[in-house]
């Protein structure tokens, strides 16, 4: 098996991944902030990090993965004062909706998920020990951290920080500091919102310090691998390695990976742009689950996807191929015996998945090399020359495949009644549809039009739309 091979953003080079102990991986998410509901773009990244994890598993890895739900952020701390209501009582239904997308997109649970608001006394233990060794100054009540003690600062994001003045305003921060680019650990309340009365003072902690704190907690002071959006090595996981490195004097990542943006229409999908889509969105005009996690996972992680509805269709029909190949080989009566050649093919496909998502997970060869074999085999099966003795070899290379990607096994029906899409009260599920859309068809060729009408009409009255096509086939989605 080929090495495994991760794009260190460290050192900005291809590297074999080694962690420190053998056969297990340490590894650091930095989760949503949920002050709001997630769009997929936030999804892109988090897929990529579902892939890596799946990935690392299925190559017999043990993992240890934390994923932290940032319910500390300076909008969350107003807008739950502004609602009057406590940061729990405000986030949880974003919470909620996070754990929903996640299962909806098949994103597996990592092995911790955990809160800032419940790791503030680590937060404060970490400040202090760099106040200690005066890595902090304070401030009004806040406190900083003085970059100039941390000579490595910009290592990871090569930052070129001599632009940014000394008091110069580069933040929000409302108070003075040694230099603008000194970020805060530690922050003075502020009226009327909520705040920690701690050791170090009354107040709440920095973003940066959050994940620092978390990640040692759970993981040790030297992490294999920490992920996220690329939006995030600048400043925040720059932060993080002074913070860290600073207070413990020992390495604090091996591994950085970051994933490309989502874009749309050339600019990047995010909630202050308001160009962005949430799973809901999309579910409500009748897309599935699986398209778009497919679609999201399909561009390997270090490029941009620019997001269309169009791709979005072409990854349904991909996800629609595997299945129907899957059920053509479970259903299909084939001779017995062996076809020539056909065990050396599949292998090759399955090392070739492999080999595609060791080198930097690259997400485009690995499916390549699924797609290439479905061809192949679909070629073999229509010409009669497929045996009943591949057909285990392929549904399990198939599986493995799914331990990956997560398409073919078809729940999305399932998913979208969870919730709350093409349920008895949202309207009719898929089999209802393609029940009654049979039906219709039925009825077309008996020349009953008045009937196929009206059945067209139910449908729409329940949020479907038909489309007849000019070939005769019958296609349906929801409005
Ligand atoms: P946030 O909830 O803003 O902290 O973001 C959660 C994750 O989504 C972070 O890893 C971000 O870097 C990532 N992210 C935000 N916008 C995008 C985007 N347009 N494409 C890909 N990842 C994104
Ligand atoms: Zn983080």
């Amino acid at each position: 098996m080929a090495d495994i091979q991760l794009h260190n953003t460290l050192s900005g080079k291809i590297e074999n991944f080694v962690p420190q102990k053998a056969g297990e991986v340490r590894m650091y998410t930095c989760g949503p902030t949920v002050y709001d509901y997630a769009h997929i773009g936030n999804y892109r990244t988090f897929i990529f990090q579902d892939i890596l994890r799946r990935f690392l598993k299925l190559r017999g890895f043990k993992l240890n993965h934390v994923m932290n739900l940032t319910d500390v952020d300076d909008r969350i701390i107003a807008n739950a004062a502004a609602a009057g209501v406590s940061i729990r009582d405000y986030t949880a239904k974003f919470v909620q909706a996070f754990f929903d997308d996640c299962k909806t997109l098949s994103i597996e649970a990592p092995e911790h998920w955990i809160r800032a608001t419940d790791h503030i006394e680590e937060m404060v233990k970490l400040i202090q020990r760099l106040q200690e060794k005066t890595f902090t100054y304070p401030g009004e009540g806040s406190i900083y951290y003085r970059i100039a003690k941390f000579p490595d600062y910009g290592k990871l994001s090569k930052i070129d920080l001599t632009g940014i003045q000394t008091g110069a305003r580069v933040d929000n921060d409302r108070y003075e500091k040694e230099s603008a680019r000194d970020f805060a650990l530690w922050k003075a309340p502020k009226p009327g919102e909520h705040f920690w009365e701690t050791a170090i003072g009354p107040g709440r902690p920095g973003w940066h310090i959050e994940c620092s704190a978390m990640a040692m907690k759970y993981l040790g002071e030297t992490l294999d691998i920490h992920t996220g959006g690329i939006d995030l090595a600048f400043p925040h996981h720059e932060n993080e390695i002074a913070q860290s490195e600073g207070a413990t004097g020992k390495h604090f990542v091996s591994y950085w990976l970051h994933a490309e943006h989502l874009l749309v229409e050339g600019e990047k999908m995010s909630k202050s742009q308001g160009n962005f889509f949430t799973l809901r969105d999309l579910f409500a005009k009748g897309h599935k689950p699986s398209a778009l996690r497919f679609a999201l996972a399909s561009v390997p992680y270090r490029k941009q996807l620019n997001f269309t509805f169009d791709g979005l269709q072409q990854a349904a029909s991909s996800v629609e191929r595997l299945r129907n190949f899957a059920d053509r080989l479970k259903r299909g009566k084939f001779p017995a015996g062996n076809q020539e050649g056909m065990a050396a093919r599949i292998a090759k496909a399955a090392e070739e998945f492999d080999a595609g998502l060791a080198d930097d997970l690259n997400t485009a060869q690995a499916l390549a090399a699924v797609f290439d074999l479905v061809r192949e085999a679909n070629v073999a099966v229509d010409k009669g020359e497929f045996r009943q003795g591949e057909v285990p070899t392929v549904l399990e290379f198939l599986a493995t495949f799914d331990r990956v990607f997560a398409v073919v096994q078809d729940s999305d029906g399932e998913k979208l009644r969870a919730l709350g899409y093409g349920s008895a009260d949202g309207g009719p599920d898929d089999a209802e549809v393609d029940r009654l859309v049979a039906e219709r068809n039925a009825a077309k060729k008996k020349r009953d039009f008045a009937a196929a009408d009206r059945i067209r009409k139910e449908l729409a009255d329940r949020g479907i739309i038909i489309e007849d096509a000019k070939d005769g086939s019958v296609r349906w989605k929801r409005k």
